[in-house]
């Protein structure tokens, strides 16, 4: 048997079985090796029977002295009872349908039972429990993911036979040095034991092993995508002032956005592409350093694009640098799926003849038909649309132009050293000097009258509101459709005002009419779902009321309620819940405690693990299966500095030794990682 071979050459898999194996995701020997338990049956330490505590977990090792009689109920309930004892006292055994397991205990021989215990101070007794013969070698016993017409026996069974194959194969990818020096068990040793741990410690070792892989694999591959991304660029700069720029702005930069122009400005005069991204808050002033980036292109004589991932945004981007470049000469156009055909093609034999500097679009449009006299800079505003794949292939329109990310979504460094491994990182962590952090509340439904008061006298002040639902058709128990919900507040409590609805099924250009109506203060109180979370910048606004708040993310709150805020208004969030557990309490309680996105994030990931902190696979990172990066910080660490010191011996992983390793980066990431 090899590891590559498809599992039906494992002893009693046939045709049907193997269906239900690849249901699990296992088409190879291998890949049921790498099928890891989710959870160990710990038989290791039994207890005397009479020192169990009723209504607890316990595991016994008992003798079995009596086997009754089953006991017929009724068609299909069948209860089977065995007495069984130790030195201390007997045990009642019930076991409910099972022949199986009640043929399987042999009087006189010795069992170790794991299972709730009942009874009371005098008499134990001990219903469908889990059962391992005494002499069993393996004490700690795996329990998989399962699949309908597979059960844990059989894949205990089936794991055991297909470990085989590993005797027959050297299968270590790593080199042996590196083991050494971290202190990390053979990867033949780390898969015998996650699934048969010898015992606790052999389980640890184990585990550190596999989770070092993943996240060292994982680290490679980001750093071969990073090195092969900061290739040479036609593009060098010459190191040219831009007072001329901070001159113009109406206010002072902070210094973290300074700092972020420099690192850019700095990565864009060496002779490789720029390859960076700029984090900060909602708030925080990316758009000006896009700018200052643009500027610094053309006084260099290069060209700009700005791709935005919704027509609404390369709309308000186009305005917005508009305003900070067109006074210094610059001429800059903006290209959406709505600019006419004519107007299109006007656009685009102008950029071609480089008349414009700088061209704000969707990414669709720049990306694919448009051509430039001269591109040198590349900015994306992603949001919080992260994607490792997609960057790594992005534009090679002109000659290798520098390329900046901006993203608003402020991640744990651990985290972001993962997701964006492929980058440099700018923060920008100091937000405009006088804005006024926005007040967070949190209350029950009771007072959401209340909260409608406070939002009118808002609206009656010429300030405009948003209520956030959570999702848009009805169904789930109590949550308000976004439909429903304006159509009653619109005729009810919110006669009076201009009331506007705003969901993601919409077409897209009515959502754009909309959001351009809201903008233009045409409508009052905009009644949306989580649409209005990529940046629209409404300085009016200032008030939100998110509806069943409890249903969202912290950082998604966080982010939505920077919609908020982004004028020289005192703002207002008001976080709507009834569901009063501390836990939901406690979470909301972080927002109104701070505004400061990093803080939130922490909590958050601390709180729903990284799995859930982004949404199913948003992050677009390859999956993990067993290396939960928000506990891994020290295995993440190590992985990091073995990646670097393996690189930096052979930085295209090409060496014959390193060829295992190089075979697990492209399967993690799902292709071969291009690097010519
Ligand atoms: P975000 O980082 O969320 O994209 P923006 O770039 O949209 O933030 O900036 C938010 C607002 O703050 C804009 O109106 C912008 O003009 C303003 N702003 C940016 N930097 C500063 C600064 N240093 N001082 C004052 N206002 C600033
Ligand atoms: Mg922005």
């Amino acid at each position: 048997m090899k590891l590559e071979d498809k599992i039906n050459v494992i002893s009693g898999i046939g045709t049907k079985r193997a269906e239900m194996y690849n249901k699990l995701g296992i088409f190879t020997v291998k890949d049921l090796l790498y099928h890891f338990p989710r959870g160990y049956l710990d038989y290791t330490s039994p207890v005397p029977v009479m020192e169990t505590k009723p209504d607890e977990n316990s595991v016994v090792c008992v003798r079995i002295d009596k086997k009754m009689r089953p006991a017929f109920i009724r068609k299909g309930m069948t209860i089977y009872r065995v007495t069984a004892s130790d030195e201390s006292g007997t045990i009642l055994i019930t076991i409910y349908n099972s022949e199986y397991l009640y043929n399987s205990l042999e009087t006189d021989k010795e069992y170790i039972l794991y299972g709730k215990i009942t009874g009371n101070l005098l008499h134990r007794e001990i219903t469908s429990p889990y059962v391992l013969k005494a002499d069993e070698e393996c004490k700690i016993q795996p329990v998989y993911p399962l699949t309908e017409g597979l059960t844990q026996q059989m894949l205990r069974v089936t794991v055991k036979k297909a470990l085989k194959a590993l005797d027959n194969e050297i299968f270590e990818p790593i080199p042996k040095k590196y083991l050494l020096k971290n202190n990390l068990s053979s990867l033949v040793y780390s898969l015998s034991n996650i699934h048969f741990p010898k015992d606790t410690e052999a389980l640890t070792l184990a585990k550190n092993r596999l989770v070092f892989d993943e996240l060292l694999v994982l680290q490679l591959g980001m750093s071969l995508i990073k090195n092969h991304s900061h290739t040479e660029t036609g593009c060098v700069m010459k190191n040219l002032p831009v007072d001329e720029f901070y001159k113009s702005l109406p206010f002072e930069l902070t210094n973290a956005q300074k700092r972020s122009i420099d690192e850019c400005v700095g990565d864009m005069h060496k002779n490789t592409s720029m390859n960076r991204l700029v984090q900060g808050d909602v708030g925080s002033g990316k758009t000006v350093v896009a700018a200052a980036c643009s500027y610094f292109a053309y006084k260099n004589g290069y060209q700009t694009a700005l791709m935005a991932p919704t027509e609404i945004l390369a709309a308000q981007h186009y305005e917005t640098l508009k305003n900070f470049l067109e006074p210094l000469g610059l001429n800059v156009c903006l290209l959406t799926g709505s600019t006419t055909i004519k107007n299109k093609n006007e656009i685009k034999r102008r950029l071609v003849e480089g008349k414009y500097h700088v061209a704000v679009g969707t990414h669709a449009l720049i990306q694919s038909t448009t051509e430039f006299e001269n591109l040198g800079l590349v900015i994306t505003d992603e949001q919080h649309r992260f994607g490792v794949e997609q960057r790594a292939l992005l534009s090679n329109k002109g000659n290798n132009p520098h390329r900046l990310v901006m993203s608003a979504t402020p991640i744990p460094r651990t985290l972001a050293l993962m997701i964006y491994g492929d980058l440099d990182i700018s923060v920008i962590d100091e937000l405009p000097k006088g804005r006024k952090p926005i007040m967070t509340y949190a209350v029950t439904g009771k007072l959401r009258e209340r909260a409608y008061s406070f939002t009118k006298e808002q609206l009656d002040e010429g300030r405009q509101a948003y209520v956030v639902c959570p999702m848009i058709e009805e169904g789930e128990l109590d949550l308000k459709s976004v439909e429903k919900y304006a159509k009653e507040i619109s005729t009810k409590q919110f006669k009076n005002y201009r009331v506007g609805l705003l969901h993601g099924k919409m077409p897209s250009d009515k959502k754009d009419k909309i959001m351009l109506d809201f903008k233009e203060h045409k409508i009052d109180l905009l009644v949306c779902t989580t649409v209005v979370e990529v940046g629209v910048d409404v300085a009016n606004a200032t008030v939100m009321i998110i509806e069943n708040a409890e249903r969202f993310g912290l950082s998604q709150l966080h982010q939505l309620r920077g919609r908020v805020g982004r004028g020289e208004y005192q703002s207002h969030c008001i976080l709507v819940t009834d569901n009063v557990t501390e836990d939901s309490k406690n979470r909301l309680k972080i927002l109104s405690k701070t505004n400061d996105g990093f803080r939130i994030s922490e909590e958050d990931l601390k709180l729903r693990g990284p799995g859930d902190f982004f949404g199913q696979r948003q992050h677009g990172l390859p999956s993990l299966k067993i290396a939960d990066m928000a506990e891994n910080t020290k295995a993440l660490n190590i992985a990091q500095s073995c990646a670097k010191e393996i690189l930096s011996d052979d930085n295209k992983l090409s060496k014959n030794e390193n060829s295992q390793l190089r075979k697990l980066v492209d399967e993690l990431f799902d292709k071969k990682i291009d690097l010519n």
